[in-house]
Formats: C-alpha cells, structure tokens, sequence
C-alpha cells in the first residue's frame, strides 16, 4: 500500500538536507537544517497567513510532519508569544516530555525555562515559559484557575484524532471560550485524514492540510492465528533481524509488563548467540518510564547494529522515532472498559482497530520503504477489527469529569457540546456515585467536601479517601497509600531467576496479613526510615524508581492538603482507622467471599477473584475493598484490604443499608489458599 503517498522528489530533498545536516558541525546550524527538512516547513508562511484570518483551523498532516515540535515555534517566531503564552496538548505524558525537550533543544533554551511541560504531579515550567505543552488532562485542570484561559494567546489542542476523554471535554471548553475570547487562536490538529467531522463540530473551520511523504510499506500477515502474541513478536524480531537489510524495528505491545517481559525474553534468545547475529539495542518506551531512559529510542542506531524498539501506543502517533523500516504489530491494545450498568470498570486488552493497525504500520516507511509484519491473519483485519476506536469518552467512568465540570460551573450536562455525546446512562452512574461520595449534593449542585475534593488531581474515590482520613485521624498514612497507588505499575521487583528471595522479602511488608494497602504503607515507611535508601529497595526487591516517584506523588498531595486545609495526622498502628479512610472512598469496590473461594461485588452481583499477586491469598477475608479491577484471563481484584461490613453503613448510607450486609450466617473455613489464581 501507500504507493499513492509516494512523492520521490521531496523525500529524495529530505534525505539530501539530512545528510547535509548530519555532516554539519555547528549545532545550531544542523538543527535548523533538521527543520527545513520537516513536512511542514514548505507551509509556513501559508500556516500563519491561514492563523492570522481565521480563529480555529484544523491541521491534518501525517506523523512526523512536525505538527507538534514546529508550529508552536512558527507562532512564537511570528510573535504570538508576545500576547501570551502557546498552549499544546497531548494525551500522554511521555509525549509532552520528549516533544518539549526536542524544542527546547532545538530553540537551544533549557527545559523549563522559555519552553516547559506540565505533566500530573510534575510542573517543569516556570515564569519566563512561553511554549508550554501539557497533558490535555492538566489543561482540564488549568481551567479550574483560569477559565478563560487569559494567559495564552494560542492553544493547540493536538492528536486530536486519538479522542481521549480528555481531549473530547477540552473540545467542548475551548469552544465555548473561542466565542468570548476572539483573540485567543485555537489549532486542533490530528494525525488522520478524516478532519471533516473536526471541522464540522468547530463551526466549519477550515481544514490546513499538509500532504504526506511515505514511502510504501509492504503488509505480510500470518497463515493462521497465534497463539500466543508475545512469543510470536520475539519470533518475528529475530526473523527480521537474521534475514532483513538494515532498518530499525518497531514492535507494538500493550503495557509496561508486557514490554519487560519481551525485553528479558530478547535477551535471552540473543544471549550466546555472540557475534553470530549482529547487535540488538532494545530501547523500551511507556508511559511510567523514567525521563532518562527516553532519550534512548531517539539515539541514532550505530553502524551495523539493529535498533529494537518495544512501544505500547504511543509509538502510534504521538512520537515519531526516525529509522524504523519494520513494524510489528500484534494487533493488541490495552484500553478501558466500563459498564454503566453494573459501575465496573477494567482494563482490558482488545484488538486495535484497522485505523490504529494502519497507522501502526504507517510507522515503517517514513524514512525508507518497510515492511510491517501483521502478527494476525488478513481474514481477522478484514472481518474482525473495527473500522475506528471507539472515542474513550464512550467507554469510561465520568466520575472525574462529571466532578470537574460541577466545579466549573456546567450544571446542565445533559446538553453538553460533546462532540460525540457519552451514553446518558453512564453520566446518570456518574451523578448517582458522586452523591453517594458526597460531592453532590439532592439538587445535583456541588458540595463542600466536593469543592475540596476537586482540588485534587485524582479519582474522586482517591480524594473522598483522601478527605476522610482526616477524619479518622490518620490523613499521614493516607496520603502514602494515595501516592503509592497513583504511581501506576507495581513497587515490587520480581525478577525471574529470583522469585524465591523477591517473595520472601515481599512478606515482610504484610506481616500479620495487614491487607495489600497497608503492605504499601509499610514499604514506603521503612524506605523512608532508611532515609530514602537506594540500597534497602535493592534489598527488599523493591523498585527505587517507582519508590521515588510516590515520594514526589505525596509530596505533591501533602501540599494539596495543605491548601485545602487538611490537617496532618498520623498513627501508622490504627489499622481500623486507615482501613475505614479506604473504605470512605471505595464503598463503590466491595466485594464479598463466597463458599467457592471466589468474590462477588456486593451492589449489582458480579464474579471477582483476588488478584494473584495479593497478599491476602492466605487468609479470604469475607469483606474485601479493592482499587481497582484488571481483566486477564478472569476479573482479578488488585490492591485489596479487608474492612468491617458495618463500616459500609456508617460510611456511605446513601449507598449502602442494613439488608445489604446481612450475612449468610454459615462460617468458612480458612486458608484455602490456591483461591483466586487460575
Ligand atoms: P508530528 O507531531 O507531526 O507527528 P513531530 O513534530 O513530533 O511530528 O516530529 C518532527 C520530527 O522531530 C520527527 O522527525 C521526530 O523524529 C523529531 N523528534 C520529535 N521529538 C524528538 C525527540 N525528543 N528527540 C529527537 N527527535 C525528535
Ligand atoms: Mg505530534
């Protein structure tokens, strides 16, 4: 495919200014030619003409174009920037990291001074930042300070075609403000050709259409299914890697687990084989990797070595990395599921549909012709994947939202401008559970404790958790357990040949079998007695990196706290009390033994199971509140702890009454220990 997209004469330009750059000595100098070379560059001037007439345009161009590191720069080298700061948004933080580096880089000014990001529990920006890029979800923020957005002069509300939840609510917001802010310029941009429905819902603004380069990409499916999607990609990357001409691999996984699980994998096979097979560099990237381990996917591959990259989604449209020529793709993506009905919410792994497999595999020819290797039949692209996505905003909890939008004052939700509405249904749950927290008050109108609650970049059960433990006098431990479930990903370092000494050492922390949410609690309290040991998390098989970003993540709430006014209290032994803060935000999330071993929620019946890695499997408590619910081969609980079903009465009346914690009577026998695991 892509044949039509072929344009030799500018690509053969391209490569020529690159090479010219490439041999560049001056810095400075190399980077401009490295623009010049950008899709993008011959639209500049007819860009700022089509800014300048109209207040919304809509920029479709293909990834890699420049869309996210140029036209920020072109608006401020056009002078926007006097008038005020330019905005950019992006639904990933990783993005919004590794794109504002690149600029300030390239604008040869240090990150977070003239150019900055704003990431959740992260602010690298400061007073003198003039182009600033975001996630779109700290924009929803902003608008909570600012709600007309007064200190920007242009917001880019970019990828827009990725439809996150997030970025479908901001559509709304600056929409509603473009009408009495006629000086603010707003840029959507999207990285797919279907901008119409874009520019029909932002009043017919014209559509700024940069053409593509790509070289064609050759699409190779397998014969039959795969059975198992990880061993197959590690098959096709050796596969390519004996048997193709040079280029740098991309693979497409869906998580973090998953990328380490086939970076230790690669190792392995390609261990012994010395210098029988040529170098393999594997550079992973996800969300929760740390800031100087990015760099690396952007690092130019040595002569006669073999760049591997192993990406979750983000490799799709938001970062373009330079040099790739094969992509594999399993067709997998790890997305949220909610449904309305019974308030359940999971992540689930689904197949991609045929617009994200094309743009996957768009990925391998931007620089030279590539080969994507489809690890699924033709026959399942063509009858089993959906054409599109289906946009986030229809498929989640809209607690969070439905809370930020009451604290700025949009009470009629019903009539909304979504671009494409949530189903009423899932608003409706959104209301009902907000009430039952607290937030909302009969009339539907925002309370006390929900003003407070939305001052917090967190899940409302988070910060009704949060807000309780005041109460309970243990808002200390809280405010630890809150950081440590915030971080994404686990603490605990399990490594393959060392399982034995890892679980051992992961005991300690649930001594006395605490509940999963107390062991957190009491990893961060003795790492922090150590003083913030880099040696003890060695010890304890306990990662330092995630360790140091829940020691930012409280730092941060600590400070939330303060400014609403929560006083720090502390008793690290009053389990009761740290269990019944939990239990204050996640009343939502109870669940109930059965006789089988197996759980089921108490509110709308539905099967659970103790998550493998709980520490609880030893002991089945009959009450259990979790965190939240991952869906693999069953529905798994993780981060569990025990609570009193008397608790749920005296906490959430509005939800829970008498009849709904009656117990059967009959006792169970304990220790049946193999529950929950399969
Ligand atoms: P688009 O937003 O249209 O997809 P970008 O502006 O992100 O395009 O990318 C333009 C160019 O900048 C690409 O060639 C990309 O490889 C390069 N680039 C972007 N971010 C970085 C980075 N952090 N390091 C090195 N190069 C980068
Ligand atoms: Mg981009």
């Amino acid at each position: 495919g892509g044949e039509g997209d072929f344009e030799t004469a500018e690509i053969a330009k391209e490569k020529e200014v690159k090479e010219r750059a490439q041999k560049s000595k001056n810095e400075h100098e190399r980077i401009q030619l490295e623009r010049a070379a950008l899709p993008v560059y011959p639209y500049r001037e007819e860009f700022l003409k089509a800014v300048e007439e109209h207040q919304i345009v809509i920029i479709v161009a293909e990834t890699g174009a420049g869309k996210t590191t140029q036209l920020p720069q072109y608006l401020h080298e056009a002078g926007y920037s006097k008038l005020g700061k330019i905005g950019c948004t992006q639904p990933r933080r990783v993005a919004a990291m590794s794109v504002s580096a690149r600029v300030a880089n390239e604008m040869g000014v240090k990150l977070g001074n003239e150019v900055g990001y704003s990431i959740r529990f992260e602010d690298c920006t400061s007073d003198k930042t003039i182009i600033k890029y975001m996630t779109d979800g700290m924009l929803l923020r902003e608008f909570l300070s600012e709600p007309d957005l007064a200190s920007y002069s242009v917001m880019m509300i970019d990828e827009a075609h990725e439809r996150t939840l997030h970025t479908d609510i901001l559509f709304g917001l600056v929409k509603d403000i473009a009408r009495f802010r006629p000086d603010l310029k707003l840029l959507i941009s999207s990285a797919t050709m279907d901008a119409e429905k874009f520019s029909e819902y932002f009043d017919y603004a014209p559509i700024f259409k940069v053409p593509g380069r790509r070289y064609p990409v050759d699409i190779l499916y397998t014969k039959a299914p795969e059975a198992d999607y990880i061993d197959a990609a590690i098959v096709t990357v050796l596969h390519v890697h004996a048997t193709q001409p040079a280029g740098d691999i991309l693979v497409f996984l869906t998580g973090q687990e998953e990328i380490e699980a086939c970076e230790e994998l690669l190792k392995q096979r390609t261990r012994g084989l010395g210098t029988r097979i040529a170098e393999i560099i594997i550079a992973p990237i996800y969300a929760n990797l740390p800031s100087d381990m990015q760099a690396k996917i952007f690092e130019p591959t040595p002569e006669g070595a073999r760049k591997v990259v192993l990406a979750t989604n983000i490799a799709e449209t938001s970062l373009t990395i330079d040099g790739i020529k094969y992509v594999i793709d399993p067709g997998f993506v790890k997305q949220n599921s909610y449904n309305p009905r019974s308030g359940m919410e999971s992540l689930i792994i689904t197949p991609v549909s045929k617009a994200s497999a094309n743009q996957r595999a768009g990925r391998a020819g931007r620089t030279s012709p590539g080969k994507c290797f489809r690890l699924y039949t033709a026959w399942s692209f063509e009858n089993e994947l959906e054409d599109n996505t289906v946009p986030e905003i229809q498929r989640t909890n809209l607690g969070n939202v439905v809370l930020m939008l009451k604290s700025l004052g949009i009470h009629d939700l019903m009539n909304f401008d979504f671009m494409d509405p949530p189903p009423a249904e899932t608003l409706l749950r959104a209301l009902e559970s907000l009430y039952a927290l607290g937030s909302l008050n009969d009339k539907g109108e925002l309370t006390k404790l929900g003003r407070r609650m939305a001052e917090f970049p967190l899940d409302p059960m988070l910060s009704k958790m949060l807000l309780a433990s005041e109460t309970y006098g243990v808002s200390d431990q809280i405010a630890t357990i809150c950081a440590m479930v915030s971080i994404g990903g686990s603490v605990f370092y399990r490594p393959k040949d060392k399982q034995v000494f890892a679980d051992n050492a992961h005991k300690n922390f649930s001594r006395g079998n605490v509940g999963d949410h107390i062991a957190l609690l009491n990893v961060f309290d003795q790492w922090a007695e150590t003083n913030f040991s880099t040696q003890w998390c060695f010890e304890n098989y306990v990662q330092v990196r995630s360790m140091k970003r829940a020691r930012d993540i409280r730092d941060q709430l600590v400070g939330l706290m303060e400014r609403v006014e929560i006083e720090m209290t502390g008793d690290s032994s009053n389990h009761d009390n740290i269990r019944k803060s939990i239990a204050a935000g996640y009343f939502y999330n109870t669940s109930k033994l059965q006789k089988d071993g197996s759980y089921k929620t108490v509110k709308n019946p539905q099967s659970v199971h103790l998550h493998p890695s709980s520490s609880l499997l030893q002991v089945l408590p009959r009450w259990v509140v979790y965190h939240e619910l991952v869906l693999t081969s069953k529905e798994y609980m993780r981060c569990v702890s025990e609570i009193k079903p008397d608790w749920l009465v005296e906490i959430a009346p509005h939800y829970y009454s008498k009849k709904d914690i009656l117990e059967d009577g009959k006792k169970l026998p304990k220790g049946k220990g193999k529950a929950g695991m399969d």
